[in-house]
């Protein structure tokens, strides 16, 4: 199964998606934290992905 993450943020369009979900919480925290300057937990990441069918 394919899950999505999209940053939320203002302006920002970053998406991932992958069937890995640990690649997208890694990927996630990467962004948040070069593009965006914060760290995001792996519950924050989890709770906000959607499952694509
Ligand atoms: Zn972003």
């Amino acid at each position: 199964m394919v899950k999505a993450f999209e940053c939320s943020l203002a302006d920002c369009s970053f998406e991932v998606r992958s069937e890995d979900e640990g690649e997208i919480v890694s990927m996630v925290r990467e962004h948040a934290q070069n593009v965006h300057g914060m760290s995001m937990n792996e519950g924050d990441i989890k709770s906000n992905m959607t499952e694509m069918h």
